[in-house]
């Protein structure tokens, strides 16, 4: 599916090869990119120490390989930046050429001045209008961070939020508000305020230098109808490529559905071109889960296919069994925890359909539709299992071995139907 707006495309990448420590040459990193009629990427952030090089560069790889398309990580002291170039070094002797996003507030003019390893080794510049200085230092600073991002070619994200908006941006329209016969309401003056700063900063970049084209802008705030409104009016006036998100969409099960709710409205209208699940881990969940929440959202769209999809019915009264459920789980998880594997082995195997039935009512006709899937049998129903492939009825399946059966059936159809021609 095309999306609606056509921006400029943005190309994350580090142009010339480079030398390790150990003597190897590493010609850059994977192109990726971003905005006109590139996919929806899928971006995260770590949560690690940037000076625990090592610690930050494996949660790195953890969500490059649950499938973030770019990493964001804190660049926030001087002994952070140091480690910068050390992290993108690992995740290059590892094989994982995603590229890495700066994340900067307060002193990033300097640290991307100081440490011009820092500012080789990321493939963009996160900069936030809202506390890169205040008064007469603000663009001087805003500068030196252009100029860096203008030595190095890199693009940068024009990182608006509404908890550290602009405070002098935002008084010099509530004045102007004031003096309106009808004052807006102080939301809508809020609004105004994000984006004039996003738009406003982005035009500064461009004055100085940057092309239109390296200038991503995003502007976060944590109410699902705010981002709506906050950013149809972005996209409505200007065209650089959009990163969209939450921020701080929360835990849990509220995180997850605010996120999907919000993202969705605004990448069906075809506003977006990178987004991330700003989710709150919960206490032991892994960091990767904000990724597989992003993917699912492009996926449920039909923008981006990242995993083969398994139907499963909510089963109700007319199964008992807990037959079916266990096996729509089991070939979930196989079919995802082969995927790493799968995405270079078997091409295209990301748009596979399977469906996973509890009873004769909708399993025959879901299963039809499927690629692959099994009608389970109801309470009731004779104790046979038909599976369909490409339409088609193929076999039925009886007996105590069913998932085993249908799993190897599975493996057979994506083999035959994926695999390479040996050549
Ligand atoms: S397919 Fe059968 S078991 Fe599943 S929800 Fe529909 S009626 Fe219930």
């Amino acid at each position: 599916m095309d999306t609606l707006v056509s921006h400029s495309p943005i190309e994350l990448a580090r142009p010339a090869p480079r030398r390790t420590r150990q003597g190897r040459v590493v010609w850059g990193q994977r192109v990726v990119t971003v905005g006109s009629r590139a996919p929806v990427r899928v971006q995260s952030m770590t949560n690690t120490d940037t000076v625990d090089a090592m610690g930050t560069a494996v949660q790195v790889k953890e969500l490059a390989i649950a499938g973030s398309e770019l990493v964001r990580i804190t660049v926030n002291t001087p002994e952070a930046a140091a480690q910068v170039p050390r992290i993108r070094e690992l995740l290059d002797r590892w094989g994982i050429d995603v590229p890495l996003i700066g994340d900067f507030h307060y002193n990033g003019h300097r640290l991307l001045s100081e440490f011009p390893d820092c500012a080789q080794a990321l493939s963009k510049y996160r900069i936030n209008p809202g506390n890169v200085g205040r008064g007469a230092k603000k663009d001087a600073q805003f500068g030196q961070m252009i100029e860096a991002a203008l030595k190095w070619d890199k693009p940068v994200r024009i990182g608006v939020n509404w908890g550290s908006l602009d405070q002098d941006l935002l008084a010099g329209l509530m004045d102007e508000n004031a003096r309106r016969p009808e004052p807006w309401e102080a939301r809508q003056v809020m609004y105004e305020a994000l984006i004039q700063s996003a738009i406003g900063s982005a035009g500064q970049a461009v004055d100085l230098g940057m092309a239109p084209e390296q200038v991503i802008l995003s502007c976060k705030v944590s109410g699902v109808q705010d981002l709506i409104a906050v950013y149809r009016e972005l996209a409505r006036r200007c065209d650089y490529p959009l990163h969209l998100g939450l921020t701080e969409a929360g835990m849990g099960t509220k995180g997850t559905v605010a996120s999907a709710a919000a993202l969705s409205i605004l990448l069906q209208e075809g506003i977006g071109d990178t987004i991330r699940v700003s989710l709150t881990p919960q206490p032991g969940e892994s960091r990767t889960q904000e990724v597989l929440i992003a993917s699912e959202i492009l996926q449920a769209l039909g923008l981006r296919a990242f995993v083969p999809s398994v139907t499963a019915c909510p089963g109700c009264g007319r199964t008992t069994s807990t037959v079916f459920q266990e096996l729509a789980k089991q070939i979930d998880d196989h079919l995802r925890a082969q995927m790493p594997v799968w995405r270079q082995q078997y091409p295209g195997v990301e748009k596979l359909k399977v469906a996973v039935m509890g009873c004769i009512v909708n399993g025959p006709g879901e299963s039809k539709h499927a690629d692959i899937g099994i009608s389970l049998p109801g309470t009731g129903e004779a104790p046979a299992a038909p599976v369909y492939i490409d339409g088609h009825k193929a076999m039925t399946l009886r007996g105590d071995h069913i998932a085993t059966e249908f799993h190897a059936i599975v493996e057979r159809y994506i083999e035959q139907r994926f695999g390479q021609p040996e050549g």
